[in-house]
C-alpha cells in the first residue's frame, strides 16, 4: 500500500482519490480552497444557484464507468442537456442531430446545397468515430483493457485516411471548404465546438454529441464535486482544505 498525495480537490482530484483509497492506499488531498470543486463547482447568491465554470460535459467515454466504479453513481444525477439555438433567422431546441439539420434547411433554403455538402463530410467523420461512446479502454486492466483495445481496432485502422486527414485540419478551413469565410453559416460551424481553430475532426463529435452525449448534474456541479469528497472521506481519505501546496520536495523520486 503507498501513500499518495494529490494536490487540489476539483473533480479529477477526488475521483483519482476515491478510486486509491477504495483499494486501501492511504490518500491525502491539499485544496487551497475553502470548498471542493475547482473549476467544476458553483456558488448561491440571492437564493440564486450559478454554475462557476463547467456547465456540461461528455459523460458517455470515461464518467459514468468511474462514477460506478468509485461506488457512487446512485448519488449523482446526471441529466441531459437540451440546447437552444438561437440566431436572428431561428431560435429552436431540436432534439436530435436530424432535428438540428431540418432546423437548418428551413431557415436557409438557399443554402441547401452547401449544407447537403458539410453534413455529408460531418456524417462521414461521425461513421469514423464509432464506438467513442463507449467506455475507453484506459479504464480497465488486465483481459477486459485487452478486450476494449481490440474491440476499436477494426474501425481505427478502417477509418485512419479521414482520421489524419482531419486531425490535421483546423475546424474553420473544414467549415471554409463549404461556406464563405464570414457568411452566416461560416460563423455559425467555425464558432461550434471545444475552443477555437481545434483540428476538423472534432468538429463531428461537437455537433453530434450536443444531441446525445452532453450532460449537467441535477442540483449542480458543485453537489457533484460534494458528493466525490465526502465518499473520499468515508473511505479514509484525507481532505485538507484551505490547504494551498507551496513546493513539492522529491526526494528519490519520490
Ligand atoms: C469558465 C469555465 C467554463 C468551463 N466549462 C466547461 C464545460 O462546460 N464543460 C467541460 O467539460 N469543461 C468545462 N471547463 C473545464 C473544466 O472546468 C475543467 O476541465 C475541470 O474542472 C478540470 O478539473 P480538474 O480536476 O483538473 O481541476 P480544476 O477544476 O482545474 O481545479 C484545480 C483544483 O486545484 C486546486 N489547486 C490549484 N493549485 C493548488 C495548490 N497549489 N495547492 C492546493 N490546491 C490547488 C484549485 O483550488 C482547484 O480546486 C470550464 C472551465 C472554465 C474555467
Amino acid at each position: 500500500m503507498k501513500k499518495v498525495v494529490i494536490i487540489g480537490s476539483s473533480i479529477g482530484g477526488p475521483a483519482t482519490g476515491n478510486l486509491l483509497a477504495k483499494k486501501g492506499h492511504t490518500v491525502t488531498i491539499f485544496e487551497s480552497h475553502r470548498t471542493p470543486g475547482g473549476y467544476t463547482a458553483g456558488f448561491c447568491r440571492s437564493g440564486f444557484y450559478f454554475e462557476s465554470g463547467t456547465f456540461g460535459l461528455e459523460a458517455l467515454a470515461s464518467v459514468f464507468k468511474v462514477m460506478k466504479d468509485i461506488g457512487v453513481a446512485d448519488q449523482i444525477e446526471f441529466v441531459q442537456h437540451k440546447t437552444r439555438w438561437v440566431t436572428e433567422d431561428f431560435d429552436d431546441s431540436p432534439d436530435s442531430y436530424a432535428e438540428f439539420k431540418e432546423m437548418l434547411y428551413s431557415a436557409y433554403p438557399g443554402e441547401k446545397q452547401r449544407l447537403a455538402g458539410f453534413f455529408a463530410e460531418i456524417d462521414k467523420i461521425t461513421a469514423a468515430m464509432d464506438g467513442m461512446d463507449k467506455p475507453m479502454p484506459y479504464l480497465y486492466r488486465g483481459i477486459p483493457y485487452l478486450m476494449a483495445i481490440l474491440s476499436y481496432l477494426p474501425g481505427a485502422l478502417k477509418n485512419a485516411g479521414i482520421t489524419k486527414k482531419y486531425w490535421n485540419m483546423t475546424s474553420s478551413e473544414f467549415v471554409g471548404m463549404f461556406f464563405e469565410k464570414g457568411d452566416k453559416l461560416y460563423r455559425l460551424f467555425a464558432g461550434t465546438g471545444y475552443y477555437p481553430d481545434m483540428p476538423a475532426f472534432l468538429i463531428a463529435g461537437a455537433l453530434v454529441g450536443v444531441f446525445h452525449d452532453h450532460w449537467t448534474v441535477k442540483g449542480g456541479m458543485q453537489s457533484w464535486a460534494d458528493v466525490l469528497a465526502d465518499n473520499f472521506q468515508k473511505l479514509g481519505g484525507k481532505l485538507l482544505l484551505d490547504s494551498r501546496v507551496e513546493r513539492i520536495i522529491t526526494i528519490r523520486r519520490r
